[in-house]
């Protein structure tokens, strides 16, 4: 899940088109778009990903 920046809405990674299809830099862009608000999101380190899911496991 990744929490916008802007508007603090939760969505899936996969729900949404990373980069944008008209950006100049499309070989590079990672961002994530919130299906709310449109406002850009860095994509969530792997790192924390990892964190989330160990805290998730033990949490239930
Ligand atoms: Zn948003």
């Amino acid at each position: 899940m990744i929490r916008c920046g802007f508007c603090g809405h939760e969505f899936d990674e996969g729900q949404v088109k990373t980069g944008c299809a008209s950006c100049p830099m499309s070989s590079g862009c990672r961002m994530v778009k919130c299906p709310r608000c449109n406002y850009e999101n860095p994509p969530e380190p792997a790192l924390v990903r990892k964190i989330r899911s160990i805290l998730k496991k033990s949490g239930s």
